[in-house]
């Protein structure tokens, strides 16, 4: 089911997200409905908390598969690069937001096995935003530059 994504102002996407004790049938119904909500919109990340659920779950899709994480964190993080983003929860902005180039991420699957993601370039990117959402952060928080793209007579 294609959930309602909450925009920049709802204050779900300010408050830190719980971590989920046990991944049960509930879980897997959010984690469908989160890559459904997903892939609807289009785009290639969602944190529980853009669909009113403060837990820590995330998924993406990029080139590199669909990938699902419960309870994720960052292990070890290298390199700088600066890029540009945009947000589902923040329609008709992008900016420029400096991260890690390379990140390892441990977090549990649908099964509640212990998985870890070795990610780099734009799927690492999406990683560290998506996390960054379980805790309350947006990307125009720590965007260098950002542009509005409405009304740019686009066509
Ligand atoms: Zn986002």
């Amino acid at each position: 089911m294609v959930r309602e994504i909450a925009l920049v102002g709802d204050p779900v996407l300010r408050r830190p997200a719980q971590p989920v004790k046990k991944v049960n049938a509930a879980i897997r119904q959010l984690l469908d409905d989160m890559v459904e909500t997903m892939r609807a919109a289009p785009g290639v990340g969602l944190a529980a908390p853009q669909v009113g659920v403060s837990k820590r779950i995330i998924v993406i899709e990029t080139e590199e598969g669909l990938l699902e994480l419960i309870n994720p964190e960052v292990v070890r993080s290298s390199g700088r690069e600066v890029a540009m983003e945009g947000c589902l929860s923040v329609p008709n902005k992008a900016g420029e937001v400096e991260r890690a180039t390379q990140v390892t991420v441990t977090g549990l699957d649908r099964q509640e096995r212990r998985i870890w993601v070795e990610a780099q370039g734009f799927q690492a990117r999406a990683l560290q935003h998506e996390l960054d959402h379980l805790d309350g952060i947006l990307f125009i928080d720590r965007a260098l530059s950002l542009q509005d793209l409405t009304d740019e007579g686009e066509d």
